[in-house]
């Protein structure tokens, strides 16, 4: 497939502001190119060359040296190209206006292809050591003067992050099945592939050479991330225990991170809920999974908890978060020492485990774990009573713990890859008190600070996730609950995913100062759930207006565990409004 069918279907998509639209001219496209291509044309699209947990090296240029690169394939000097990108707001359309302007040797080149553009870009994004900026910067202008100026946009576009389509990745399953099974229909089979190999290109691939049956007998391999079953959450004993089907395995909510472990003989691979690899960041982990877990191959999670050596108490989730920014991770792991507390196996040797009812799945962890202080299986009780529910919450957070989670134990209660469903439910110290619990939020613009707050942001617009559209609709600004070095670092880290206009995912009736792609996840706690008339949040499903958090404040943590996508939902704002009008 040429590269310029790509570039004129990923135009076609950006002045298109309906999801199913978005959906069909993605399907169109798909349906043309080669099966050995799709792949490929898969990830050029997610503007990732591989999925996260497949641990290749990432594409990302940095701005000056894509100017360069636009500078020498246009021959015109850095500064020149730096102008037009002021004057047009990204490197792409600038690309694009000055290859048009430039004598360029096209006629004399081969068009490209797709695969000759993921190839290069994959020489790109393999090049390191001494010389590869010279590498790098020779590649991309080797593409450029051979590319149409619409194809160095999305070229451009693409080596520096910022293509922004609008398309995630349950819009691209969608488009799937529309292209190959004629119809949407199927996409919960492609779904669910999806959510077990947690590598969409490889499913393309396999519906497009061999057809849905083959994805259908997609299953759980070593090595390759589950994308991890996530709980709903209610605030009555009474509600949880009729939602799971009148009887609980109540478990204590421990507040780590959450991790999946993967071992095969002696080698152990351990994945974030955002399906990185993580490995490097627990050695000691890794270890007590080698030591104290008897399979020859397994599939297992659990939470990891900071604690303190002196006291052996827990420590906030905040602390673990330190190590994913300490290279001496020796050191730290000393400084912050951990537990596991493992909740779920999958996969044990050769077998699919995850099928099997929840109770099954902890026997056969009780079976495989040999317990220590180190690691072992979460504190959890089978019961049929709603007062016995609300005594282990009391106990949990007597013993320092977030609360309690809930989870079905009937024949259906199954691991859920991918999904959050009532079968696995959350309650949380904040609930009790008739306050809100908290929120993840995306932030997604900003509004400068004046007076104290010059320089720094004054408030920040936070938006949930919509995931029937793929969209962030808008739900509050938040000005209270910042320290000055929050607000820093709220400026430092958004530096990075400052736009020059809205993402087109970003669904919002008020005009931020400052726009980011969405990409940053914070925690936020709140009164209540209000009807807005500002504030676009679910306002199809209510009618009436959107949906907004009253009084929001920042809690002082960010969420580096959660992608954007893995964030408060519409839906959950529903329930939660819903449940405070006392309608469920
Ligand atoms: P939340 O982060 O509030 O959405 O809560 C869900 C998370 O709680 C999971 O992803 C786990 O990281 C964590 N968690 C803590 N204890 C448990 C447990 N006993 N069972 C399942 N998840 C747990």
């Amino acid at each position: 497939m040429l590269y310029q069918r790509l570039a004129e279907a990923y135009e076609k998509i950006e002045n298109t502001s309906g999801s199913l639209d978005k959906i069909a001219i993605l399907a169109e496209l798909l349906r043309e190119a080669e099966a050995s291509e799709i792949e490929k044309v898969i990830a050029l699209t997610l503007g990732k060359l591989f999925p996260d947990w497949k641990g290749e090296p990432e594409i990302g240029i940095a701005e000056k040296m894509a100017v360069q690169v636009v500078a020498q394939a246009a021959s015109v000097p850095d500064d020149e190209v730096k102008k037009v990108v002021k004057r047009l707001g990204d490197i792409g359309a600038a690309a694009e206006e000055l290859l048009k302007s430039s004598v360029q040797m096209t006629l004399l080149s081969e068009e490209l292809t797709v695969s000759r553009v993921f190839d290069t870009l994959y020489s790109v994004a393999r090049a390191s050591g001494s010389g590869s900026s010279k590498m790098k910067t020779s590649l991309l202008v080797g593409l450029l003067t051979e590319a149409q100026p619409l194809e160095a946009r999305y070229i451009m576009r693409t080596v520096t992050g910022s293509l922004r389509l609008g398309l995630g990745h349950m819009m691209i399953v969608d488009s799937l099945a529309l292209a190959f099974t004629g119809s949407r229909d199927n996409r919960s089979d492609i779904e669910h592939a999806f959510n077990l190999c947690s590598d969409l290109g490889y499913v393309a691939r396999l519906l497009a050479e061999e057809g849905i049956e083959a994805v259908r007998s997609v299953s759980i391999e070593v090595g390759r991330p589950i994308r991890m079953m996530a709980a709903k959450k209610l605030s009555s004993p009474e509600e949880i225990m009729e939602k799971v089907g009148g009887r609980a395995l109540v478990e204590y909510k421990y507040d780590g991170e959450r991790i999946q472990a993967h071992k095969k003989g002696d080698e152990i691979v351990l994945f974030s809920r955002r399906q990185e690899r993580i490995t490097d960041q627990y050695p000691d982990v890794v270890e007590y999974v080698r030591d104290h877990v008897r399979t020859g191959s397994c599939i297992i999670e659990g939470e990891v908890v900071a604690y303190d050596p002196g006291t052996g108490e827990t420590r906030p989730f905040q602390e673990l978060m330190r190590r994913r920014r300490k290279f001496d991770i020796e050191e730290m792991t000393k400084e912050v020492p951990v537990r596991v507390f493992l909740f779920d196996v999958l996969y044990a040797d050769g077998e699919d485990i995850s099928v099997r009812p929840m109770l099954d799945r902890r026997s056969v962890l009780e079976k495989i774990v040999d317990k220590c202080e180190d690691i072992g299986l979460t504190v959890g009780e089978v019961t049929d009573s709603a007062e016995r529910l609300r005594e282990i919450f009391m106990t949990a957070l007597d013993t320092g713990h977030e609360g309690i989670m809930a989870k079905a134990v009937h024949e259906g209660s199954r691991y859920q890859a991918g999904s959050r469903s009532w079968l696995w439910i959350k309650l949380k110290a904040s609930y009790s008190e008739g306050m809100m619990d908290t929120l993840d939020l995306v932030v997604v613009g900003a509004f400068h600070g004046r007076g104290k707050r010059t320089g720094v942001y004054g408030a920040i617009l936070a938006a949930v996730y919509d995931e029937d559209t793929d969209t962030f609709p808008t739900v509050c600004k938040i000005g209270t609950g910042f320290t000055d070095e929050m607000l820093e670092e709220f400026k430092r880290r958004l530096a990075d995913y400052v736009l020059d206009a809205r993402d087109p995912r970003v669904v919002s009736d008020l005009e931020a100062d400052v726009w980011f792609e969405p990409r940053l996840v914070v925690e936020v706690v709140g009164d209540e759930v209000t009807i807005s008339p500002t504030h676009p949040a679910g306002r199809e499903k209510i009618g009436t207006g959107g949906l907004a958090i009253r009084f929001p404040r920042f809690t002082g943590r960010f969420r580096d565990d959660k992608n954007p996508t893995q964030a408060t939902t519409v839906a959950d704002l529903i329930d939660l409004f819903e449940m405070q009008r006392g309608l469920r």
